[in-house]
């Protein structure tokens, strides 16, 4: 429950108002974490909140988050300089299920910031420690550089096939235009040999399920990863129950055929 102290060694903007910080702790071991896993993010005199690991350099130790400001905490957080400290508590909670995607079509379904938590997933494809047969990434965001990562989207070229689609463009954009599900539905998937990673905004989350679902993939080889308000991130304060579970240690990844009742209840 104690935060480490961790110095911020890179900041890189990703668009205005997401950034992507690096980190290195102050004193100790860098913490091993799996894809899909999140760290509680502590800005000294401001708060704390739940931010996704969007990379954990094996060699390099630093510790990878990427953050949208939404409010009070995030805010402080985006005024952190390269040099300054913040505390970080976990890694917690239960990530993405990679073996399963062993012997499967892996098809990754991200929308806006949701792209970080599934980062760690594509670069396990391209380091080997995960594998899939194939895997093809469905990535929506708002406008072209309004895209995470985009330095390095080209390279992922390597281990995953990428779709892009934005909702606004101008013509030299050479992606699609609308929402991700478009092109997905125009996708040829082949549902029973397919799992599916998703994670974005809810209603984004909702269409895709629904696609992948009439393209016969079954709900128990869907995941999802959830977001509620929380504060302990250990199953003990009660604010991120989520029906008869915890979003921070049940989740934040669940399978949709386990939640499939509460999802269906918007605003739950
Ligand atoms: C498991 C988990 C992983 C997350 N990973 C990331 C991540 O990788 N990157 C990232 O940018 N954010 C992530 N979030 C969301 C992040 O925790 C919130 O944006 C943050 O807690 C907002 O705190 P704040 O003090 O800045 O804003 P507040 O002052 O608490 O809130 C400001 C406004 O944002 C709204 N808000 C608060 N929390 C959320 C939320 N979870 N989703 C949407 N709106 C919200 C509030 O209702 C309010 O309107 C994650 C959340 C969870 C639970």
């Amino acid at each position: 429950m104690i935060p480490r102290v961790y110095r911020i060694e890179h900041r890189r903007e990703e668009y205005p108002g997401t950034f992507t910080l690096e980190m290195s702790a102050d004193r100790g071991r860098p913490v091993t974490c799996d894809p899909g896993q999140f760290n509680m993010l502590y800005a000294f005199g401001a708060g704390e909140v739940p931010i996704s690991i969007s990379g954990a350099g094996r060699r390099d130790g630093l510790l990878v988050h990427t953050i949208r400001t939404q409010g009070l905490v995030t805010a402080a957080l985006e005024r952190l300089k390269e040099g300054e400290q913040l505390g970080v508590r976990g890694p917690f909670g239960q990530g993405w299920p990679l073996d399963l995607a062993r012997d499967s079509d892996l098809l990754i379904i991200a929308g806006g910031v949701g792209l970080a938590p599934l980062r760690p997933v594509v670069y396990s494809l391209l380091d080997g420690r995960g594998r899939a047969r194939r895997t093809q990434l469905y990535y929506g965001a708002r406008r072209p550089e309004e895209r995470l990562f985009r330095h390095e989207l080209n390279q992922w070229g390597r281990a995953v096939s990428l779709v892009q689609s934005v909702d606004h463009a101008d013509s030299d954009w050479p992606g699609h235009i609308g929402v991700i599900t478009g092109p997905l539905q125009a996708s040829r998937i082949n549902g029973p040999e397919t799992i599916a990673f998703v994670c974005g905004p809810e209603l984004m989350m909702r269409f895709s399920i629904r696609v992948l679902l009439e393209s016969g993939v079954p709900a128990s080889a869907i995941f999802l990863s959830m977001e509620r308000n929380m504060k302990c991130a250990t199953g003990l304060c009660g604010h991120c129950q989520w029906g008869p579970r915890f979003i921070c240690k049940d989740g934040p990844v669940f399978c949709y055929k386990d939640i499939q009742p509460w999802f269906q209840i918007r605003g739950l």
